[in-house]
Protein backbone atom coordinates (compact mmCIF):
# COMPACT_ATOMS: atom_id res chain seq x y z
CA UNK A 1 0.00 0.00 0.00
CA UNK A 2 1.26 3.49 -0.95
CA UNK A 3 1.51 6.00 1.75
CA UNK A 4 1.97 9.64 1.54
CA UNK A 5 5.04 10.74 3.39
CA UNK A 6 6.65 14.49 3.58
CA UNK A 7 5.41 14.65 -0.62
CA UNK A 8 6.66 11.63 -1.29
CA UNK A 9 5.25 8.01 -2.07
CA UNK A 10 6.44 5.23 -0.36
CA UNK A 11 5.53 1.72 -1.18
CA UNK A 12 6.01 -0.81 1.84
CA UNK A 13 8.59 1.45 3.26
CA UNK A 14 10.38 2.12 -0.28
CA UNK A 15 10.81 5.69 -1.82
CA UNK A 16 9.29 6.30 -5.20
CA UNK A 17 11.63 7.10 -7.76
CA UNK A 18 9.94 10.56 -9.12
CA UNK A 19 12.79 11.89 -11.13
CA UNK A 20 13.51 8.17 -12.61
CA UNK A 21 9.89 8.13 -13.49
CA UNK A 22 9.41 11.41 -14.94
CA UNK A 23 12.75 11.21 -17.05
CA UNK A 24 12.26 7.98 -18.47
CA UNK A 25 8.73 8.82 -19.25
CA UNK A 26 7.52 8.57 -23.24
CA UNK A 27 6.28 11.70 -23.15
CA UNK A 28 8.18 15.48 -22.38
CA UNK A 29 7.50 16.98 -18.95
CA UNK A 30 7.96 20.38 -17.90
CA UNK A 31 7.55 22.50 -14.58
CA UNK A 32 6.51 26.10 -15.52
CA UNK A 33 6.55 29.09 -13.69
CA UNK A 34 5.65 32.69 -15.39
CA UNK A 35 6.20 31.09 -18.77
CA UNK A 36 9.45 30.39 -17.93
CA UNK A 37 10.90 26.58 -18.34
CA UNK A 38 11.92 25.76 -14.40
CA UNK A 39 12.92 21.74 -14.92
CA UNK A 40 12.42 19.87 -18.22
CA UNK A 41 12.99 15.62 -18.53
CA UNK A 42 14.87 13.71 -20.84
CA UNK A 43 12.60 13.11 -23.37
CA UNK A 44 11.49 16.94 -23.09
CA UNK A 45 14.89 17.91 -23.95
CA UNK A 46 15.29 15.26 -26.84
CA UNK A 47 12.09 16.10 -28.51
CA UNK A 48 13.82 19.61 -28.83
CA UNK A 49 17.42 18.87 -29.19
CA UNK A 50 18.46 20.42 -25.92
CA UNK A 51 21.23 19.19 -24.04
CA UNK A 52 19.93 18.05 -20.04
CA UNK A 53 19.22 21.05 -18.01
CA UNK A 54 19.85 23.45 -21.44
CA UNK A 55 16.44 24.41 -21.02
CA UNK A 56 15.77 24.96 -17.54
CA UNK A 57 15.37 28.98 -17.02
CA UNK A 58 14.72 29.69 -20.42
CA UNK A 59 11.11 31.43 -21.28
CA UNK A 60 8.80 28.97 -22.85
CA UNK A 61 9.23 30.92 -26.16
CA UNK A 62 12.11 29.31 -27.51
CA UNK A 63 10.31 26.16 -27.57
CA UNK A 64 7.56 27.86 -29.86
CA UNK A 65 7.60 28.22 -33.29
CA UNK A 66 5.86 31.84 -33.86
CA UNK A 67 5.52 34.55 -31.37
CA UNK A 68 1.49 34.06 -32.24
CA UNK A 69 1.72 30.68 -30.83
CA UNK A 70 3.34 31.77 -27.91
CA UNK A 71 0.71 34.56 -27.45
CA UNK A 72 -2.27 32.58 -27.92
CA UNK A 73 -0.71 29.66 -25.62
CA UNK A 74 -0.35 32.42 -23.00
CA UNK A 75 -4.11 34.17 -23.69
CA UNK A 76 -5.68 30.56 -23.73
CA UNK A 77 -3.87 29.08 -20.70
CA UNK A 78 -4.57 32.35 -18.53
CA UNK A 79 -8.42 32.18 -19.82
CA UNK A 80 -8.90 28.08 -18.38
CA UNK A 81 -11.52 27.69 -15.76
CA UNK A 82 -10.37 25.58 -12.11
CA UNK A 83 -9.71 22.05 -13.10
CA UNK A 84 -9.49 22.35 -16.86
CA UNK A 85 -6.84 20.89 -17.99
CA UNK A 86 -5.31 22.91 -20.99
CA UNK A 87 -4.71 21.00 -24.62
CA UNK A 88 -3.99 22.22 -27.69
CA UNK A 89 -2.20 20.76 -31.14
CA UNK A 90 0.82 23.17 -32.09
CA UNK A 91 3.77 23.45 -34.19
CA UNK A 92 6.94 23.81 -32.37
CA UNK A 93 10.22 24.60 -32.64
CA UNK A 94 13.71 22.36 -31.55
CA UNK A 95 16.61 23.98 -31.06
CA UNK A 96 17.90 23.60 -34.55
CA UNK A 97 15.16 25.44 -35.89
CA UNK A 98 13.24 22.59 -37.16
CA UNK A 99 9.43 22.37 -36.35
CA UNK A 100 7.60 19.40 -35.46
CA UNK A 101 4.05 19.24 -34.28
CA UNK A 102 3.02 18.58 -30.57
CA UNK A 103 0.03 17.88 -28.63
CA UNK A 104 0.50 20.80 -25.07
CA UNK A 105 -1.28 19.92 -22.15
CA UNK A 106 -1.26 22.15 -19.45
CA UNK A 107 -2.47 22.24 -15.54
CA UNK A 108 -1.97 24.53 -13.09
CA UNK A 109 0.09 23.48 -9.67
CA UNK A 110 -3.22 25.68 -7.51
CA UNK A 111 -6.24 25.75 -10.34
CA UNK A 112 -7.69 28.36 -8.39
CA UNK A 113 -4.35 31.02 -8.95
CA UNK A 114 -3.98 32.09 -12.28
CA UNK A 115 -0.44 32.93 -11.79
CA UNK A 116 0.34 29.47 -10.17
CA UNK A 117 3.28 27.69 -11.24
CA UNK A 118 1.99 24.59 -13.90
CA UNK A 119 3.13 21.28 -15.37
CA UNK A 120 2.96 20.63 -18.86
CA UNK A 121 3.14 17.33 -20.66
CA UNK A 122 4.76 17.80 -24.27
CA UNK A 123 4.10 14.82 -27.12
CA UNK A 124 5.20 14.68 -30.12
CA UNK A 125 2.56 13.85 -32.39
CA UNK A 126 4.37 14.28 -35.94
CA UNK A 127 4.49 10.47 -36.35
CA UNK A 128 0.87 10.12 -35.50
CA UNK A 129 -0.38 13.39 -37.55
CA UNK A 130 2.10 11.83 -40.25
CA UNK A 131 -0.08 8.52 -39.63
CA UNK A 132 -3.09 10.52 -39.71
CA UNK A 133 -2.42 12.08 -42.82
CA UNK A 134 -1.35 8.90 -44.52
CA UNK A 135 -5.12 7.59 -43.01
CA UNK A 136 -6.39 10.17 -44.28
CA UNK A 137 -4.72 9.87 -47.53
CA UNK A 138 -5.41 5.98 -47.66
CA UNK A 139 -9.19 6.81 -46.84
CA UNK A 140 -9.34 9.49 -49.64
CA UNK A 141 -7.93 6.80 -52.14
CA UNK A 142 -10.08 3.80 -50.46
CA UNK A 143 -13.05 6.57 -50.96
CA UNK A 144 -12.44 7.47 -54.10
CA UNK A 145 -11.69 3.87 -55.09
CA UNK A 146 -14.57 3.11 -53.10
CA UNK A 147 -16.45 5.77 -55.13
CA UNK A 148 -15.12 4.85 -58.56
CA UNK A 149 -16.48 1.31 -57.56
CA UNK A 150 -19.74 2.32 -56.95
CA UNK A 151 -19.93 4.41 -60.01
CA UNK A 152 -19.03 1.26 -62.24
CA UNK A 153 -21.35 -1.01 -60.04
CA UNK A 154 -23.88 1.83 -60.49
CA UNK A 155 -22.90 1.34 -64.43
CA UNK A 156 -22.92 -2.30 -63.96
CA UNK A 157 -26.16 -2.17 -61.96
CA UNK A 158 -27.95 -0.34 -64.33
CA UNK A 159 -26.93 -2.28 -67.43
CA UNK A 160 -28.22 -5.49 -65.61
CA UNK A 161 -31.62 -3.97 -64.65
CA UNK A 162 -31.70 -2.88 -67.91
CA UNK A 163 -30.60 -6.40 -69.04
CA UNK A 164 -32.72 -7.93 -66.20
CA UNK A 165 -35.70 -5.57 -67.75
CA UNK A 166 -34.69 -6.83 -71.60
CA UNK A 167 -35.43 -10.58 -70.65
CA UNK A 168 -37.85 -9.35 -69.07
CA UNK A 169 -39.83 -7.92 -71.57
CA UNK A 170 -38.65 -10.80 -74.19
CA UNK A 171 -39.33 -13.11 -72.02
CA UNK A 172 -43.03 -12.01 -71.79
CA UNK A 173 -43.27 -11.03 -75.69
CA UNK A 174 -42.06 -14.65 -76.15
CA UNK A 175 -44.88 -15.94 -73.79
CA UNK A 176 -47.51 -13.32 -75.36
CA UNK A 177 -46.25 -14.55 -78.63
CA UNK A 178 -45.86 -17.72 -77.74
CA UNK A 179 -49.63 -17.56 -76.41
CA UNK A 180 -50.70 -15.55 -79.50
CA UNK A 181 -49.75 -18.12 -81.84
CA UNK A 182 -51.29 -20.82 -79.70
CA UNK A 183 -54.66 -18.72 -79.80
CA UNK A 184 -53.85 -18.44 -83.17
CA UNK A 185 -53.29 -21.39 -84.10
CA UNK A 186 -56.63 -22.83 -81.85
CA UNK A 187 -58.81 -20.24 -83.46
CA UNK A 188 -57.74 -19.49 -86.98
CA UNK A 189 -60.51 -20.35 -89.41
CA UNK A 190 -58.19 -22.36 -91.08
CA UNK A 191 -57.91 -26.37 -90.64
CA UNK A 192 -54.20 -26.44 -89.13
CA UNK A 193 -52.26 -29.82 -88.75
CA UNK A 194 -48.70 -29.80 -87.44
CA UNK A 195 -46.64 -32.81 -88.28
CA UNK A 196 -43.39 -33.93 -87.02
CA UNK A 197 -40.29 -35.45 -89.46
CA UNK A 198 -42.01 -39.21 -89.75
CA UNK A 199 -44.95 -37.54 -90.02
CA UNK A 200 -46.95 -37.92 -87.28
CA UNK A 201 -49.71 -35.39 -86.32
CA UNK A 202 -48.30 -33.67 -83.46
CA UNK A 203 -51.59 -30.58 -83.21
CA UNK A 204 -54.78 -30.31 -84.55
CA UNK A 205 -56.86 -27.24 -84.15
CA UNK A 206 -60.76 -27.18 -83.33
CA UNK A 207 -61.52 -26.12 -86.74
CA UNK A 208 -60.02 -29.35 -88.38
CA UNK A 209 -61.53 -31.29 -85.69
CA UNK A 210 -64.66 -29.71 -86.64
CA UNK A 211 -64.58 -30.29 -90.42
CA UNK A 212 -63.81 -34.15 -89.65
CA UNK A 213 -66.50 -34.42 -87.17
CA UNK A 214 -64.16 -35.42 -84.71
CA UNK A 215 -65.20 -35.44 -81.46
CA UNK A 216 -62.02 -34.70 -79.48
CA UNK A 217 -58.18 -34.09 -80.50
CA UNK A 218 -57.70 -38.02 -79.60
CA UNK A 219 -60.24 -39.34 -81.48
CA UNK A 220 -59.27 -36.80 -84.72
CA UNK A 221 -55.84 -38.42 -84.59
CA UNK A 222 -57.18 -41.77 -84.57
CA UNK A 223 -59.45 -40.47 -87.37
CA UNK A 224 -56.13 -39.38 -89.23
CA UNK A 225 -55.06 -43.12 -89.29
CA UNK A 226 -58.46 -44.37 -90.85
CA UNK A 227 -57.36 -45.42 -94.40
CA UNK A 228 -61.14 -45.60 -95.73
CA UNK A 229 -61.12 -41.89 -95.36
CA UNK A 230 -59.86 -40.46 -98.04
CA UNK A 231 -60.55 -41.19 -101.55
CA UNK A 232 -57.73 -41.40 -104.37
CA UNK A 233 -57.72 -42.51 -108.01
CA UNK A 234 -57.15 -46.36 -107.19
CA UNK A 235 -59.08 -46.69 -103.94
CA UNK A 236 -58.10 -45.36 -100.30
CA UNK A 237 -55.69 -44.44 -98.25
CA UNK A 238 -55.25 -42.42 -94.74
CA UNK A 239 -54.78 -38.67 -94.19
CA UNK A 240 -51.80 -39.26 -92.56
CA UNK A 241 -50.43 -41.59 -95.08
CA UNK A 242 -51.33 -38.67 -97.57
CA UNK A 243 -49.39 -36.06 -95.76
CA UNK A 244 -46.37 -38.59 -94.68
CA UNK A 245 -46.23 -38.61 -98.77
CA UNK A 246 -45.84 -35.04 -98.47
CA UNK A 247 -43.20 -34.95 -95.69
CA UNK A 248 -41.66 -38.12 -97.42
CA UNK A 249 -40.30 -35.95 -100.53
CA UNK A 250 -38.18 -33.44 -97.76
CA UNK A 251 -40.45 -30.63 -97.83
CA UNK A 252 -38.76 -27.30 -98.85
CA UNK A 253 -40.85 -24.81 -100.42
CA UNK A 254 -44.95 -24.34 -100.15
CA UNK A 255 -46.66 -27.54 -101.57
CA UNK A 256 -50.31 -27.58 -102.33
CA UNK A 257 -52.67 -30.64 -103.04
CA UNK A 258 -55.97 -31.57 -102.73
CA UNK A 259 -57.69 -34.80 -101.76
CA UNK A 260 -61.54 -35.98 -101.80
CA UNK A 261 -62.21 -36.61 -97.95
CA UNK A 262 -65.33 -39.11 -97.50
CA UNK A 263 -67.66 -37.75 -94.36
CA UNK A 264 -69.22 -39.62 -91.84
CA UNK A 265 -72.37 -38.98 -93.44
CA UNK A 266 -71.09 -41.10 -96.67
CA UNK A 267 -70.48 -37.21 -98.65
CA UNK A 268 -67.70 -36.24 -100.13
CA UNK A 269 -66.10 -32.77 -99.69
CA UNK A 270 -62.85 -31.56 -101.70
CA UNK A 271 -60.51 -30.35 -99.78
CA UNK A 272 -57.56 -27.93 -101.17
CA UNK A 273 -53.79 -28.16 -98.69
CA UNK A 274 -50.79 -26.29 -98.31
CA UNK A 275 -47.82 -27.51 -96.74
CA UNK A 276 -44.93 -24.93 -95.69
CA UNK A 277 -41.77 -26.87 -94.25
CA UNK A 278 -41.26 -26.07 -90.59
CA UNK A 279 -37.66 -25.66 -89.26
CA UNK A 280 -37.63 -26.39 -85.49
CA UNK A 281 -38.27 -28.87 -82.26
CA UNK A 282 -37.72 -31.53 -84.66
CA UNK A 283 -41.58 -30.91 -86.53
CA UNK A 284 -41.63 -30.94 -90.26
CA UNK A 285 -44.70 -29.26 -91.69
CA UNK A 286 -47.78 -27.37 -90.72
CA UNK A 287 -50.67 -28.26 -93.14
CA UNK A 288 -53.53 -25.79 -93.50
CA UNK A 289 -56.66 -27.65 -94.97
CA UNK A 290 -59.55 -25.27 -96.72
CA UNK A 291 -62.75 -27.36 -97.60
CA UNK A 292 -62.99 -25.75 -101.46
CA UNK A 293 -66.38 -28.41 -102.10
CA UNK A 294 -68.91 -25.03 -102.35
CA UNK A 295 -66.16 -22.92 -104.41
CA UNK A 296 -65.30 -26.06 -107.06
CA UNK A 297 -69.07 -26.59 -107.23
CA UNK A 298 -69.87 -22.67 -107.75
CA UNK A 299 -67.12 -22.67 -110.80
CA UNK A 300 -68.89 -25.70 -112.18
CA UNK A 301 -71.75 -24.18 -112.36
CA UNK A 302 -70.42 -20.85 -113.21
CA UNK A 303 -68.75 -22.83 -116.25
CA UNK A 304 -72.09 -24.98 -117.19
CA UNK A 305 -73.50 -21.44 -117.48
CA UNK A 306 -71.04 -20.03 -119.54
CA UNK A 307 -71.23 -22.96 -121.57
CA UNK A 308 -75.12 -22.68 -121.98
CA UNK A 309 -74.35 -19.23 -122.91
CA UNK A 310 -71.51 -20.11 -125.54
CA UNK A 311 -73.81 -22.74 -127.13
CA UNK A 312 -77.14 -20.18 -127.04
CA UNK A 313 -74.38 -17.43 -128.73
CA UNK A 314 -73.59 -20.37 -131.23
CA UNK A 315 -77.24 -20.78 -131.93
CA UNK A 316 -77.45 -17.29 -132.85
CA UNK A 317 -74.55 -17.36 -135.27
CA UNK A 318 -76.06 -19.74 -136.73
CA UNK A 319 -79.47 -18.09 -136.65
CA UNK A 320 -77.17 -14.58 -138.91
CA UNK A 321 -75.92 -17.89 -140.91
CA UNK A 322 -78.83 -19.91 -141.46
CA UNK A 323 -80.57 -18.19 -144.62
CA UNK A 324 -76.74 -18.37 -146.71
CA UNK A 325 -76.41 -21.74 -145.35
CA UNK A 326 -79.85 -22.55 -146.66
CA UNK A 327 -78.35 -21.00 -149.84
CA UNK A 328 -75.98 -23.02 -149.55
CA UNK A 329 -77.00 -26.15 -148.75
CA UNK A 330 -79.92 -25.65 -151.52
CA UNK A 331 -77.55 -25.72 -154.54
CA UNK A 332 -75.86 -29.58 -154.04
CA UNK A 333 -79.52 -30.55 -153.41
CA UNK A 334 -81.33 -28.35 -156.55
CA UNK A 335 -78.10 -29.64 -158.53
CA UNK A 336 -79.13 -33.65 -157.28
CA UNK A 337 -82.18 -32.44 -158.01
CA UNK A 338 -81.80 -31.51 -161.64
CA UNK A 339 -78.99 -34.77 -162.10
CA UNK A 340 -81.91 -36.90 -160.77
CA UNK A 341 -84.68 -35.78 -163.37
CA UNK A 342 -82.58 -35.70 -166.01
CA UNK A 343 -81.54 -39.25 -165.32
CA UNK A 344 -85.06 -40.28 -165.25
CA UNK A 345 -85.97 -38.47 -168.03
CA UNK A 346 -83.56 -40.40 -170.16
CA UNK A 347 -84.20 -43.77 -168.36
CA UNK A 348 -87.97 -43.49 -169.05
CA UNK A 349 -86.83 -42.80 -173.27
CA UNK A 350 -84.63 -45.80 -172.80
CA UNK A 351 -82.09 -43.75 -173.87
CA UNK A 352 -79.51 -43.41 -170.77
CA UNK A 353 -76.15 -45.26 -171.14
CA UNK A 354 -74.35 -46.95 -168.53
CA UNK A 355 -71.73 -44.67 -168.50
CA UNK A 356 -74.45 -41.67 -168.38
CA UNK A 357 -76.21 -43.58 -165.44
CA UNK A 358 -72.40 -43.40 -164.12
CA UNK A 359 -71.61 -40.00 -164.55
CA UNK A 360 -75.19 -38.54 -162.99
CA UNK A 361 -74.31 -40.92 -160.19
CA UNK A 362 -70.82 -39.46 -159.50
CA UNK A 363 -72.37 -35.96 -159.76
CA UNK A 364 -74.89 -36.68 -157.50
CA UNK A 365 -72.51 -38.36 -154.93
CA UNK A 366 -70.48 -35.32 -154.87
CA UNK A 367 -72.79 -32.68 -154.45
CA UNK A 368 -74.62 -34.86 -151.22
CA UNK A 369 -71.03 -35.10 -149.60
CA UNK A 370 -70.94 -31.14 -150.29
CA UNK A 371 -74.20 -31.00 -148.32
CA UNK A 372 -73.63 -33.26 -146.20
CA UNK A 373 -69.83 -31.59 -145.22
CA UNK A 374 -71.87 -28.23 -144.72
CA UNK A 375 -74.38 -30.09 -142.47
CA UNK A 376 -71.72 -31.73 -140.58
CA UNK A 377 -69.92 -28.42 -140.20
CA UNK A 378 -73.05 -26.74 -138.79
CA UNK A 379 -73.96 -29.58 -136.76
CA UNK A 380 -70.79 -29.43 -134.93
CA UNK A 381 -70.34 -26.06 -134.48
CA UNK A 382 -74.60 -25.78 -132.62
CA UNK A 383 -73.39 -29.09 -130.98
CA UNK A 384 -74.17 -29.40 -127.02
CA UNK A 385 -71.51 -32.50 -126.72
CA UNK A 386 -68.59 -31.05 -124.85
CA UNK A 387 -65.18 -31.03 -126.84
CA UNK A 388 -62.14 -31.57 -124.77
CA UNK A 389 -59.30 -29.35 -124.87
CA UNK A 390 -57.02 -30.94 -127.67
CA UNK A 391 -53.41 -30.19 -129.64
CA UNK A 392 -55.23 -27.86 -132.84
CA UNK A 393 -53.88 -26.83 -135.77
CA UNK A 394 -55.26 -23.32 -135.87
CA UNK A 395 -54.66 -22.77 -139.64
CA UNK A 396 -56.63 -26.01 -140.36
CA UNK A 397 -59.23 -24.79 -137.85
CA UNK A 398 -59.45 -21.28 -139.50
CA UNK A 399 -59.55 -23.14 -142.80
CA UNK A 400 -62.90 -24.98 -141.51
CA UNK A 401 -64.20 -21.83 -140.42
CA UNK A 402 -63.88 -20.24 -143.76
CA UNK A 403 -65.73 -23.31 -145.10
CA UNK A 404 -68.65 -22.93 -142.71
CA UNK A 405 -68.73 -19.30 -143.93
CA UNK A 406 -68.15 -19.55 -147.30
CA UNK A 407 -72.02 -18.28 -148.30
CA UNK A 408 -71.72 -15.63 -145.67
CA UNK A 409 -68.93 -14.15 -147.29
CA UNK A 410 -69.84 -15.25 -151.10
CA UNK A 411 -73.06 -13.01 -150.02
CA UNK A 412 -71.13 -10.56 -148.67
CA UNK A 413 -68.85 -10.44 -151.86
CA UNK A 414 -65.60 -10.61 -149.34
CA UNK A 415 -62.84 -12.99 -150.24
CA UNK A 416 -60.74 -13.56 -146.85
CA UNK A 417 -56.98 -13.19 -147.17
CA UNK A 418 -55.62 -15.91 -144.91
CA UNK A 419 -51.64 -14.85 -143.51
CA UNK A 420 -49.94 -17.54 -141.41
CA UNK A 421 -46.85 -17.63 -140.31
CA UNK A 422 -44.98 -21.08 -141.13
CA UNK A 423 -44.74 -23.86 -139.43
CA UNK A 424 -47.11 -22.66 -136.47
CA UNK A 425 -46.92 -24.83 -133.42
CA UNK A 426 -50.78 -26.09 -132.28
CA UNK A 427 -52.12 -24.66 -129.46
CA UNK A 428 -54.59 -26.92 -127.08
CA UNK A 429 -57.98 -25.69 -127.28
CA UNK A 430 -61.68 -26.01 -127.19
CA UNK A 431 -62.10 -25.91 -131.22
CA UNK A 432 -65.62 -25.43 -130.78
CA UNK A 433 -65.77 -22.58 -128.98
CA UNK A 434 -62.34 -21.09 -130.68
CA UNK A 435 -64.67 -21.77 -133.69
CA UNK A 436 -66.84 -19.74 -132.61
CA UNK A 437 -64.58 -16.97 -131.72
CA UNK A 438 -63.51 -17.01 -135.33
CA UNK A 439 -66.51 -17.32 -136.36
CA UNK A 440 -68.15 -14.03 -134.29
CA UNK A 441 -65.05 -11.97 -135.29
CA UNK A 442 -65.61 -12.81 -138.69
CA UNK A 443 -69.45 -12.03 -138.64
CA UNK A 444 -68.54 -8.50 -136.95
CA UNK A 445 -66.16 -7.87 -139.93
CA UNK A 446 -68.58 -8.71 -142.62
CA UNK A 447 -71.45 -6.18 -140.63
CA UNK A 448 -68.84 -3.65 -140.37
CA UNK A 449 -67.91 -3.53 -144.22
CA UNK A 450 -71.85 -3.64 -145.07
CA UNK A 451 -71.37 -0.01 -146.55
CA UNK A 452 -67.97 -0.32 -147.66
CA UNK A 453 -68.04 -0.31 -151.71
CA UNK A 454 -67.12 -3.82 -152.92
CA UNK A 455 -63.94 -3.15 -154.51
CA UNK A 456 -62.84 -1.62 -151.05
CA UNK A 457 -63.92 -4.45 -148.58
CA UNK A 458 -60.84 -6.52 -147.14
CA UNK A 459 -61.12 -9.63 -144.43
CA UNK A 460 -57.36 -10.32 -143.65
CA UNK A 461 -56.94 -12.45 -140.91
CA UNK A 462 -53.35 -13.17 -139.41
CA UNK A 463 -51.44 -16.18 -137.81
CA UNK A 464 -48.65 -15.33 -136.15
CA UNK A 465 -46.00 -15.83 -132.70
CA UNK A 466 -46.53 -14.16 -130.37
CA UNK A 467 -43.54 -14.02 -127.24
CA UNK A 468 -44.07 -16.41 -124.00
CA UNK A 469 -45.49 -19.20 -126.22
CA UNK A 470 -48.16 -17.76 -127.24
CA UNK A 471 -50.04 -17.61 -130.88
CA UNK A 472 -51.89 -14.58 -131.76
CA UNK A 473 -55.19 -14.26 -134.95
CA UNK A 474 -55.51 -10.56 -135.82
CA UNK A 475 -58.93 -10.01 -138.06
CA UNK A 476 -59.15 -6.76 -139.45
CA UNK A 477 -61.51 -5.38 -142.05
CA UNK A 478 -62.08 -2.10 -143.87
CA UNK A 479 -65.30 -1.40 -142.48
CA UNK A 480 -67.02 1.19 -140.23
CA UNK A 481 -64.36 1.35 -137.60
CA UNK A 482 -66.02 2.35 -134.64
CA UNK A 483 -66.09 5.02 -132.27
CA UNK A 484 -64.39 5.64 -129.36
CA UNK A 485 -67.67 5.55 -126.98
CA UNK A 486 -68.22 1.78 -128.94
CA UNK A 487 -64.75 1.12 -127.98
CA UNK A 488 -64.88 1.81 -124.72
CA UNK A 489 -67.90 -0.68 -124.36
CA UNK A 490 -67.15 -3.34 -126.88
CA UNK A 491 -67.00 -5.98 -124.11
CA UNK A 492 -70.20 -5.06 -121.97
CA UNK A 493 -73.20 -7.15 -122.19
CA UNK A 494 -76.13 -6.69 -124.16
CA UNK A 495 -74.25 -3.77 -125.91
CA UNK A 496 -74.95 -3.63 -129.33
CA UNK A 497 -75.24 -0.76 -132.09
CA UNK A 498 -77.18 -3.03 -134.12
CA UNK A 499 -80.87 -2.98 -134.61
CA UNK A 500 -81.28 -6.72 -134.80
CA UNK A 501 -78.26 -7.40 -132.40
CA UNK A 502 -77.69 -9.35 -128.91
CA UNK A 503 -74.37 -7.55 -127.88
CA UNK A 504 -73.22 -10.46 -126.12
CA UNK A 505 -71.01 -11.68 -128.81
CA UNK A 506 -67.80 -10.38 -127.80
CA UNK A 507 -68.45 -10.68 -124.21
CA UNK A 508 -68.76 -14.50 -124.64
CA UNK A 509 -65.81 -14.61 -126.93
CA UNK A 510 -63.62 -12.70 -124.29
CA UNK A 511 -64.70 -15.32 -122.15
CA UNK A 512 -64.22 -18.12 -124.55
CA UNK A 513 -60.30 -16.36 -124.61
CA UNK A 514 -59.80 -16.11 -121.32
CA UNK A 515 -60.99 -18.95 -120.03
CA UNK A 516 -57.66 -20.68 -122.38
CA UNK A 517 -55.23 -18.30 -121.13
CA UNK A 518 -55.89 -16.00 -123.62
CA UNK A 519 -56.32 -12.41 -124.15
CA UNK A 520 -58.91 -10.74 -126.71
CA UNK A 521 -58.88 -7.14 -127.29
CA UNK A 522 -59.22 -4.21 -129.75
CA UNK A 523 -56.43 -3.48 -131.99
CA UNK A 524 -55.83 0.70 -132.07
CA UNK A 525 -55.21 1.68 -135.26
CA UNK A 526 -54.91 4.55 -137.77
CA UNK A 527 -56.31 2.50 -140.73
CA UNK A 528 -59.99 2.60 -141.66
CA UNK A 529 -61.71 -0.25 -140.55
CA UNK A 530 -61.15 -2.43 -137.40
CA UNK A 531 -58.64 -5.03 -136.22
CA UNK A 532 -59.50 -7.65 -133.25
CA UNK A 533 -56.49 -9.70 -131.71
CA UNK A 534 -56.82 -13.05 -129.38
CA UNK A 535 -53.95 -14.97 -128.48
CA UNK A 536 -53.96 -18.72 -126.78
CA UNK A 537 -51.74 -20.77 -125.75
CA UNK A 538 -49.18 -23.14 -127.69
CA UNK A 539 -49.21 -26.81 -126.80
CA UNK A 540 -45.52 -26.33 -126.46
CA UNK A 541 -45.54 -24.96 -123.28
P1 LIG B 1 -73.56 -7.81 -131.68
O1 LIG B 1 -72.79 -8.27 -132.86
O2 LIG B 1 -74.75 -8.65 -131.34
O3 LIG B 1 -73.88 -6.36 -131.67
P2 LIG B 1 -71.07 -8.04 -130.37
O4 LIG B 1 -70.76 -8.17 -128.91
O5 LIG B 1 -70.48 -9.06 -131.26
O6 LIG B 1 -72.62 -8.03 -130.41
O7 LIG B 1 -70.60 -6.63 -130.86
C1 LIG B 1 -70.90 -5.48 -130.08
C2 LIG B 1 -70.78 -4.24 -130.89
O8 LIG B 1 -69.43 -4.00 -131.22
C3 LIG B 1 -71.44 -4.28 -132.21
O9 LIG B 1 -72.83 -3.96 -132.09
C4 LIG B 1 -70.69 -3.21 -132.99
O10 LIG B 1 -71.18 -1.91 -132.67
C5 LIG B 1 -69.31 -3.29 -132.45
N1 LIG B 1 -68.41 -4.04 -133.33
C6 LIG B 1 -68.01 -5.33 -133.19
N2 LIG B 1 -67.17 -5.68 -134.17
C7 LIG B 1 -67.02 -4.60 -134.98
C8 LIG B 1 -66.26 -4.33 -136.15
N3 LIG B 1 -65.48 -5.25 -136.73
N4 LIG B 1 -66.35 -3.08 -136.67
C9 LIG B 1 -67.10 -2.14 -136.08
N5 LIG B 1 -67.84 -2.34 -134.98
C10 LIG B 1 -67.80 -3.56 -134.43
Amino acid sequence: MPDHEAGRFSFDGYAFPYELVLDNALVGICFVVDRRLLWTNARMNELFGYADGELNGQSVRVIYASQEDFDAVGRNYAAITRDRRYTHNLEMRRKDGGTFWCTLSGQRIDPADATSPAVWVLQDISDRLHAEEQLRRANARLEQTVLARTHSLERSNATLAAEIERRRAAQLALTESREKYRTLFRNLPLGLLVADAQGKAIEVNRVLQRSIAARSRKHALEMLEDDGLVLTENGTTSLAALLRRHIGGDLQGVDRFEFHWRTSKGTVREIAVTAAPLRSHGLAAIFAFVDVTRQRRAAERERQQQEALAHASRLSLMGQMASALAHELGQPLNACQSYVGGLQLRLQHGSATFDDVHTAIDKIAGHLERATEIMRSVRGFVSRKPVPQIDTDLGALLRKTLTLMEPQLRAAQVRPEVRAEPELPPVRCNAVEIQQVLVNLLLNALDAMQDTPVEQRRLEIRLEREKNAMLAVVVRDTGCGMPPDVAARLFEPYFTTKPTGLGMGLMICRNIVESHGGALRLVPGRCRGTSFKFTLRTAEQ
